[in-house]
């Protein structure tokens, strides 16, 4: 099938590589001259791990493309996927782009079209997108709503064997041909759920409020376990062995960032506000993951006697999670932003965000070339991002190099005792 995906980011990129892996003919669009400059080369310009053999073997084979140009895109292709940013803006989503793509999808059609919305947008929002472009043209088109669940990190993998498809459509014809593009996915059995728009839309937003639920509320049970002298690594454990809780998502640490949760729970709050259903567990969720950082950040002055102005401190990890140089969000930048306001030294390493670091912190950070060289002379080290790398280190290695053995583990990787026993002053997440 000819394929259009129009937005080249970490969502647009990932579908277009995959549904052309799939066989089918795609062309990717973005309006960052730049960015398509550099994937025509086959330089994919964001990290994600199997990314770029994906997008060089797609390209190589001829069935991936890459354009700037909207309207023949649009001419070309049958199914047009919206994948452009929904950023948010003062609490509630910019719906810029995806009305700007819609305009211009409306004005370029010279025949019938599906238009899958696959940008997160609010309930309600891609009927609004199908009058934009019902008002630029005369020509049929069915919108469907496939809202994308896909993690960074394991993006490739996540799109390939997604737990479930969502398709909310308004025409079965339109439902029928979007399932025929996720046929080779689903082959083991993975669900497509058809349903409305509507219903579409709110899943997306409601799976991610959940699961940032999970977060936040681990997060204040840690909190809880420290002044009861519980353990949550313990605790964790003990309710994911629950078949009714789970393991996953039960991990505290410095709070969750990236580009979906913070921004997904706020609109949903905002929906809410705004239908007079105000969703006041999700304000917790919210305030909770603010409070998480302030709170890491807080211990580390405490350390410090009230004064950290002065200190030299490492950070390992950037990034917003492991596997991706993507730091919208990211807890680092509130923890390091706290630090140097109170006049400390921050070194900091991560093996793949340091670049888009650099566009946030300029020179008012030191990058390291290495996590060792990171710890050189630091007065303590804080673990903020969990990558592999980080996980067992050369302890004495590390203590050799510090001024000051002390860890401020974010992600509760290091064994307290292990630590201890070593001669680290240790600080965890909710850990005896
Ligand atoms: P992104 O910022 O990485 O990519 C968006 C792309 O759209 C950029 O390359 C930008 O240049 C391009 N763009 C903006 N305006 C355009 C225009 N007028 N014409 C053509 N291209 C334009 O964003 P993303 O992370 O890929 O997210 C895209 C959408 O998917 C968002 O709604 C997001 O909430 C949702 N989503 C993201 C993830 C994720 O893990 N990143 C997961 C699920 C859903």
């Amino acid at each position: 099938m000819n394929i259009a995906v129009i937005g080249t980011g970490y969502v647009g990129l990932v579908a277009g590589s995959c549904f052309a892996e799939s066989g089918n003919d795609v062309i990717c669009v973005d309006s960052d001259q730049d960015k398509i400059k550099a994937l025509s080369k086959g330089q994919t310009p964001i990290y994600e791990p199997g990314l770029p053999e994906l997008v060089q073997r797609n390209l190589a084979q001829g069935r991936l493309g890459f354009t700037t140009d909207l309207a023949a895109a649009v001419k070309k292709s049958f199914v047009l996927f919206i994948a452009v940013g929904t950023p948010q803006v003062g609490g509630e989503i910019d719906l810029t782009a995806v009305r700007k793509v819609a305009s211009e999808i409306g004005r370029s059609m010279k025949e019938f079209k599906v238009i899958v919305m696959k940008s997160t947008v609010p309930v309600g929002m891609t009927e609004q997108i199908r009058d934009v472009i019902r008002a630029e043209t005369d020509q049929p088109f069915d919108v469907v709503s496939n809202p994308e669940f896909m993690k960074e990190g394991t993006a490739i993998e996540d799109f390939m064997k997604p737990d479930r498809v969502i398709l909310g459509v308004e025409d079965e014809r339109a439902a029928e041909l979007v399932r025929e593009l996720y046929a080779p996915f689903v082959r083991t059995g993975s669900p497509v759920l058809i349903t409305d728009v509507r219903t579409a839309e709110m899943t997306k937003y409601a799976s991610n409020a959940y699961l940032a639920t999970r977060v936040s509320f681990m997060n204040e049970i840690a909190n809880l376990c420290e002044s009861s002298g519980a353990d949550v690594d313990v605790v964790r454990r003990g309710m994911g062995l629950d078949r009714r809780i789970g393991p996953s998502f039960l991990f505290p640490g410095v709070g969750f960032g990236g580009s979906c949760f913070p921004k997904d729970v706020e609109a949903l709050i905002a929906t809410g506000r705004r239908q007079e259903e105000p969703l006041r567990i999700l304000e917790a969720v919210a305030r909770v993951n603010a409070y998480q950082r302030v709170r890491f950040l807080e211990r580390i002055v405490t350390h410090f006697d009230g004064d950290v102005a002065g200190k030299r401190v490492a950070v390992w990890g950037l990034a917003f999670k492991p596997r991706t140089n993507d730091m919208r969000e990211a807890p680092a930048i509130d923890i390091i932003e706290g630090l140097l306001e109170g006049g400390t030294t921050v070194v900091a390493y991560d093996p793949e965000a340091m670049e888009e670091a650099r566009k946030i912190f300029g020179s008012r950070v030191e990058f390291a070339g290495s996590d060792y060289e990171c710890v050189a002379g630091a007065d303590a080290l804080l673990l903020i991002t969990e990558w592999q790398a980080f996980r067992n280190p050369n302890f004495d290695r590390m203590k050799n190099e510090m001024r000051q053995a002390t860890v401020f583990d974010g992600r509760n990787v290091y064994d307290p005792k292990n630590m201890q026993e070593m001669g680290f002053t240790y600080y965890g997440i909710g850990r005896k």
